[in-house]
């Protein structure tokens, strides 16, 4: 007989509203911190068996940082700021072309801005929620059914779950969405392109202390960041027509085939590709509805924006924080406060995924003349006066 368990049994003595969520990344951590603050029962269930290391690098700025500092992390996110650094453009060798002053990439994002490893922001959001609500790793789900009173979740041990509402933040390859919503193929854009970033173990010799390489050329990006022990990291991108072949071949050939005739430290950094590296195609999620009765997606898994946003872990903690305050006004309506969320969120992911889909020629210019636009623009902008408009038009973007 499948065992059977209500997740209130996990907060003794707390009565109130149920979730599961599934996945303990950004959105669902986020979510099951704002839902606890409410006094409603969290079980978190996590696919991998235990917490995963630094990541790559994201910036959160605008309202990825109000909705950080609205959710107590900044005091622990603020000591692992990388902070802004000078960017050296260089050529295919490795010479450099011109240099970014640390000041320009400030001026335009603004002091309320943060550039943090993804697994320091997990780890603060984890450990805000530690010994507050349950979390299972090595967990996933096997189905889930829904009537007018609740949700159940069949994990994959046969324990199932009953509560008042699933959150499914399992990623932009989401279980929850394909049990719920139907199969990817119905949901996932591909954009034709791969990412990979990773952090560098050793720091690479060749570029300078305190600073990152971008190299720019048709069709892909490499950058290099040198800045000390456990602050360096590497990022690349390239076009790709065929993804899923590429995926086969695993982070460190396919990123040595993309990028290994690169000099100025890239190729020391490809030499420290790890197996967990992250490294997948880009695509986006796009779906009319990101709720279905009780069962609500968040972050990648409803509206993955893309690494060209870089914005979707600012969005998974700003609509996370939202969904906390709408189920909050209407607790007894699980489906009317997900369409007020929806309502009030879906025009800043659109927004989003429509700046993303722009930024794909600034990652990988379809071509030279695209290459040397690039160019000029990034030295325009070190211009005072040009400074100041495309400052004001980031804030506009961030508003
Ligand atoms: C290279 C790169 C750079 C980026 N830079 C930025 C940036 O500068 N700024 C920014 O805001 N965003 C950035 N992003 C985007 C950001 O990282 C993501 O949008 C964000 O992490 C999404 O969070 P999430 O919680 O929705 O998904 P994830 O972080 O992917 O978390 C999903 C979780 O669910 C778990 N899971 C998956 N499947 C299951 C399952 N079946 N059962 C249980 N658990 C499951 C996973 O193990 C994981 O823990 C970047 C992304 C990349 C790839």
């Amino acid at each position: 007989m499948d065992a059977v368990e209500n997740a209130t049994q996990h907060r003794a003595g707390t009565p109130g509203k149920r979730a599961t969520v599934v996945g303990a990344g950004i959105a669902g951590l986020a979510a099951a911190l704002r839902l606890h603050r409410q006094g409603w029962d969290v079980v978190v269930l996590e696919r991998a068996p235990a917490r995963r290391s630094s990541g790559y690098l994201v910036n959160l700025h605008g309202p990825g940082h109000d909705a950080a500092e609205r959710l107590g992390l900044l005091p622990a996110l603020v000591p692992r700021d990388i902070g802004f650094f000078t960017s050296i453009l260089v050529h295919a060798d490795g010479r450099e072309k011109f240099r970014i002053p640390s000041a320009v990439a400030e001026a335009a994002v603004g002091s309320r801005a943060l550039s943090v490893f993804r697994g320091d922001l997990e780890s603060a959001l984890y450990d805000a929620v530690t010994g507050l609500v349950d979390i299972r790793f090595g967990s996933t789900v096997r189905a889930v059914a829904q009537t007018a009173e609740e949700v159940t979740v069949t994990l994959d041990d046969g324990t199932r779950l009953h509560a008042d509402l699933l959150l499914g933040a399992d990623g932009v390859h989401s279980r929850v969405r394909e049990l719920v919503f139907g199969a990817e193929d119905e949901y996932f854009v591909d954009l034709g392109h791969m990412v990979g970033a990773f952090p560098l173990e050793s720091l690479p010799a060749q570029v300078p202390d305190g600073t990152g390489i971008t190299f720019i050329g048709p069709g892909r990006t490499a950058a290099v960041m040198n800045l000390g022990p456990r602050r360096s990291s590497a990022f690349f991108t390239y076009r790709c027509p065929d993804p899923k072949t590429e995926r086969s071949l695993g982070a460190g050939p396919a990123l040595t085939r993309a990028f290994g005739d690169l000099g100025g430290g890239v190729a020391e950094a490809l030499r420290g590709v790890e197996a967990d590296a992250y490294f997948d195609s880009v695509g986006q999620v796009v779906m009319d509805r990101w709720s279905h009765g009780r069962v609500v997606l968040l972050g990648d898994a409803a509206w993955c924006l893309t690494v060209f946003a870089g914005y979707g872990a600012a969005l998974a903690l700003d609509g996370a924080d939202r969904l906390g305050t709408a189920v909050a006004e209407r607790p007894d309506d699980i489906a009317a406060a997900l369409d007020t969320w929806e309502r009030s969120l879906r025009p800043e992911v659109l927004k989003r995924q429509a700046l993303a889909r722009k930024g794909i020629s600034r990652f990988a210019p379809p071509t030279r003349l695209h290459v040397w636009t690039g160019e000029m623009m990034l030295r325009a902008i070190q211009l005072p006066g040009i400074r100041g408009l495309v400052q004001r038009a980031i804030e506009r973007a961030n508003n």
